[in-house]
């Protein structure tokens, strides 16, 4: 769609990773600044829509949740399909989340045809108490696997912006 300054940027952004990691209230938080104790409330959120701009340009992110279909491993083809941009999330305090980063990304990959952005999102980063996945395995497999990486929490908003903000900035330099 044509705009009176050029085209409109419109990128598809997918959530991924293991059941209760934090996904839905990474994006309450992003988008409207909420955060759910109670993980029912978020289910049935298809996607949602947030703008910001870069370069002087007015760019869309459609970021996409996947409202609870990962628990039965069922994510679709659908819900892959066009995506440009993905945050593949762990929980810091549970290993198995961790664990389970690598099958995320070859479901990623299987389902995508074209260069994804992509970053590795360790979660919870409020339970320093109880991490059991150390900011070093973290970063190692992101170094070793080609992803971005940050810390969030998306309990006191800690990254959780630039979680995000990253991945749709790199979007937009890979195809401008
Ligand atoms: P999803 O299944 O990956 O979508 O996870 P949810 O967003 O539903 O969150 C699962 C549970 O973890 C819920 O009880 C949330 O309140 C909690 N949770 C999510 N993010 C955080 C966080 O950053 N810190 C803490 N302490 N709890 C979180
Ligand atoms: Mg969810």
């Amino acid at each position: 769609m044509d705009e009176e300054n050029g085209e409109e940027y419109l990128f598809k952004v997918v959530i991924i990773g293991d059941s209760a990691v934090g996904k839905s209230n990474l994006l309450s938080r992003y988008a409207r600044n909420e955060f759910n104790i109670n993980t029912k409330a978020t289910i049935g959120v298809e996607f949602q829509t947030q703008s910001l701009e870069i370069d002087g340009r007015e760019v869309k992110a459609q970021i996409w949740d996947t409202a609870g279909q990962e628990r039965f491993r069922a994510v679709t083809s659908a819900y892959y399909r066009g995506a440009v941009g993905a945050l593949v999330v762990y929980d810091i305090s549970r290993s198995s989340t961790f664990e389970s980063v690598q099958r995320w990304l070859q479901e990623l990959n299987t389902h995508s045809d074209t260069t994804i952005a992509k970053m590795l999102v360790g979660n919870k980063c409020d339970l320093e108490d109880i991490r059991a996945v150390s900011v070093e395995e973290g970063k190692s497999l992101a170094e070793a696997e080609g992803l971005f990486f940050i810390e969030t929490s998306a309990l006191d908003s800690t990254n959780v912006k630039a979680a995000f903000e990253i991945v749709i900035k790199e979007i937009y330099n890979n195809i401008s």
